[in-house]
């Protein structure tokens, strides 16, 4: 019998009722299902040594026959030691493995059995400690050993070696050519191997393939399986891009001299470089009759806010109203402070709506909008969501927004609104990233920062170095600077986080710097109590500030010069270096330093001298990605990422690259077939399981 890729796996040799559950359980239903899930390594178990052969110090292979077996108990209790002693024709050696006395049951003598790992000496002679073993049955041959063996991740019930046998089974039946979606074109240009070849050799490689390339998941097979995977993917964003690309605004801002001398106006320093630049796509995005949808990048303190400002006035001078959001009350309020102080000679009215504007001023508020006499409202971001009718809305900014921007786009459209959307963001999208959910955004990068900025330092001291500390601390405050404490607040344990965070500031204020102000900022006060203490903060009245991490974001004191950060293995990379950018904003020496309690983990440590390293943003973001992943990259669990079955976002960046323009171009050329249309269409939610917004 043949099978094709959609054959459910109850029809494979095998497979019973019970199994064919089993592995529905474990999200594999078709033959497609089982080619399309990777191993995640291979071993090279074609050569098998002779016993007499080993050496110690590399890994190896045996196979041979139990010829002892003993399960020994220590004096620690419940720690026992399996012994076997496995021999062939050449001799015998000792396996060894440590608290796994179920092994007694499976490695019973006269039983052949493969083992690998590696070869050790000690007083005792040669022997495996914790070796792999595999036993050796006869239906099984040349699927588990004397070849190069794939390896599957365990889902469920269904046992690696469950799996590798049902795809050696599967790939046995396959006929000798399969269907491909890709264009034949293409194919031939980037050579990608035929379907069926990149299948069978991605799971059962010759013996000859390079095993290190294998590993590195980059042989010709493997490549075609992932490049497939991430075309698809990107074709469905190429289409839906084209797609919105035939939309278009109610009104589009025009551009002239008058406009020009309003912004020049408004001005209070020369622009950088990388801000010109930056403003100039802006602009030339708005002067298009397609809604905008830009992500500003840049990192923090490069000065994205009037760059978003300039673009604000030239839909205002348009005649169109501006929302300018930001993530936090603490933060809209300063942007508002800012924006309104540098508009003040304008004839725009600029106000503030947040969660905790009174119900009477918010109605106020609210007609205003509707009315058109507000030109730029400063909000949260709920601000699109609330029940606000605009006047004119012409452009929505987003600040430090790196993820959200989707869905708020979506609530503006719901609300069949079409306005020009500016995303900012301060935490670099690593490019991987930038090519999945950012796919349709256009990007623009401030890559300078303005002049004059003093370099952090950045101190990486472990708990018994807190009194050194404590006298930097107060050294800075001696000469008139004030400090920011960090603690972190992490899901599960806020009370106990929250108390530490109290504590401290009351110890510290008590006991260390009595002469100084202490106050303490955490997420669970009320709006206008936090806006109390930053403001007093801001206005030098607060010396030292301890606050858990809602001031990770934005906030500009530039008289701070020192940001102790408590706990700091317990922050991601990306959150430190938007800690640290909190001080080194005026024009003093500052210090960021990063308090670590032990035991930290080997990653927490990386984290931390990766951040000790760098200042460059860019390159912290591509570093955290590699430490954390991409599920964990943004800190929350609705990634929004796709659901990968062959491809991996940070081992395979550069395929995804290249899939990336392929799929572009391939939409912008007008060369996507009908076919490969309709199979995006159809599969697209499916397989990848994105969230439809926008
Ligand atoms: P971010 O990009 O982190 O949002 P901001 O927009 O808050 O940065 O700018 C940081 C600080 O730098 C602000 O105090 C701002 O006034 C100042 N600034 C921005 N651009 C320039 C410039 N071209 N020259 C001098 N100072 C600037
Ligand atoms: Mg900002």
């Amino acid at each position: 019998m043949t099978l094709d890729l959609s054959t459910p796996l109850q029809f494979l040799k095998g497979v019973g009722p019970r199994k064919a559950a089993d592995l529905t359980r474990a999200g594999l239903v078709t033959v497609e299902d089982l080619f399309y899930r990777l191993p995640f390594r291979y071993e090279d178990r074609s050569r098998m040594q002779p016993i007499a052969s080993l050496k110690p110090g590399a890994k190896a292979a045996v196979l041979g026959e139990i010829k002892s077996a003993r399960l020994a108990v220590t004096r620690r209790r419940g720690f026992k030691i399996f012994n076997a002693v496995v021999g062939d024709a050449s001799g015998a050696i000792r396996c060894t493995w440590m608290n796994q006395p179920f092994l007694a049951d499976i490695l019973q003598p006269h039983r052949s059995v493969v083992i690998f790992g590696d070869v050790n000496l000690d007083s005792t002679g040669l022997h495996f400690l914790n070796p792999e073993y595999e036993l050796v049955t006869d239906d099984i041959t040349g699927v588990h050993t004397g070849r190069i063996v794939p390896f599957y991740e365990k889902t469920g019930s269904v046992t690696p070696n469950m799996q590798r046998k049902l795809v050696r089974v599967a790939i046995d039946q396959l006929p000798a050519e399969l269907p491909d979606i890709l264009p034949a074109s293409m194919r031939a240009r980037l050579q990608l191997v035929p379907r069926r070849t990149a299948i069978a050799d991605s799971h059962f490689p010759s013996n000859d393939a390079p095993v290190e390339q294998l590993n590195a998941f980059r042989t010709p097979a493997q490549r075609r399986m992932i490049f497939e995977e991430f075309f698809l993917f990107q074709i469905g964003h190429a289409w839906r891009r084209h797609a919105t690309g035939i939309e278009l605004k109610p009104f589009v801002p025009a551009v002239d001299d008058r406009v020009r001398a309003a912004a020049a106006k408004i001005l209070p320093f020369r622009l950088t470089p990388g801000q010109r630049q930056a403003a100039k796509e802006i602009v030339d995005d708005m002067r298009r009759p397609q809604p905008m949808h830009r992500l500003l990048q840049g990192d923090v303190g490069a000065g994205k806010t009037i760059v978003a400002l300039l673009a604000a006035l030239v839909a205002m001078e348009n005649g169109l109203q501006v929302a300018f959001m930001a993530p936090t009350e603490i933060l809209a309020g300063q942007h508002f402070g800012n924006i309104a102080r540098l508009l003040s000679q304008s004839r725009f009215r600029v106000d503030l709506l947040t969660g905790s504007t009174p119900g009477l001023k918010k109605h106020t508020l609210h007609a205003h909008i509707e009315r058109g006499t507000t030109s730029l409202i400063v909000g949260t971001h709920a601000l699109v969501q609330e029940s606000i009718r605009f006047h004119k809305l012409g452009l929505v900014v987003i600040d430090e927004q790196h993820r959200f921007g989707v869905a708020q786009r979506a609530a503006l459209r719901a609300k069949g609104l079409r306005p020009d959307v500016l995303l900012m963001t301060a935490t670099p999208i690593p490019r991987t990233l930038a090519l999945t959910d950012y796919s349709e955004l256009d990007v623009s990068k401030i890559p300078d920062l303005p002049p004059g900025r003093t370099p952090v330092m950045t101190l990486v001291k472990p708990e018994s170095r807190r009194d050194e500390i404590y006298q930097l601390l107060r050294d800075e405050l001696d000469k008139g600077r004030q400090a920011y404490v960090i603690y972190p607040l992490v899901e599960g344990s806020e009370k106990i986080d929250l108390k530490s965070a109290t504590e401290m500031a009351d110890h510290l204020q008590a006991e260390i710097f009595p002469a100084y102000r202490v106050a303490l900022l955490h997420g669970r006060m009320k709006a206008d109590a936090k806006e109390r203490i930053m403001s007093a903060f801001a206005a030098g009245h607060i010396h030292i500030l301890v606050s858990t991490t809602v001031v990770e974001v934005g906030v500009d004191v530039p008289n701070a010069s020192v940001m102790l950060v408590e706990h700091a293995e317990r922050f991601g990379l990306s959150q430190l270096h938007q800690l640290r950018g909190r001080v080194g904003r005026g024009l003093w020496a500052s210090y960021c330093v990063l308090l670590y309690q032990s035991p930290w983990t080997d990653e927490a440590r990386e984290r931390l001298k990766a951040l000790a390293s760098t200042t460059d943003g860019f390159a912290i973001a591509e570093r955290d990605l590699e430490l954390r992943g991409p599920g964990d990259f943004f800190g929350t669990r609705q990634s929004g990422l796709p659901k990968l079955r062959t491809g991996d976002l940070v081992r395979d960046r550069d395929i995804m690259e290249e899939a990336h323009r392929e799929a572009r171009s391939i939409v912008a050329d007008g060369g996507l077939s009908a076919e490969l249309l309709q199979f995006v269409q159809e599969k697209w939610q499916a397989q990848f399981g994105l969230i439809e917004v926008g």
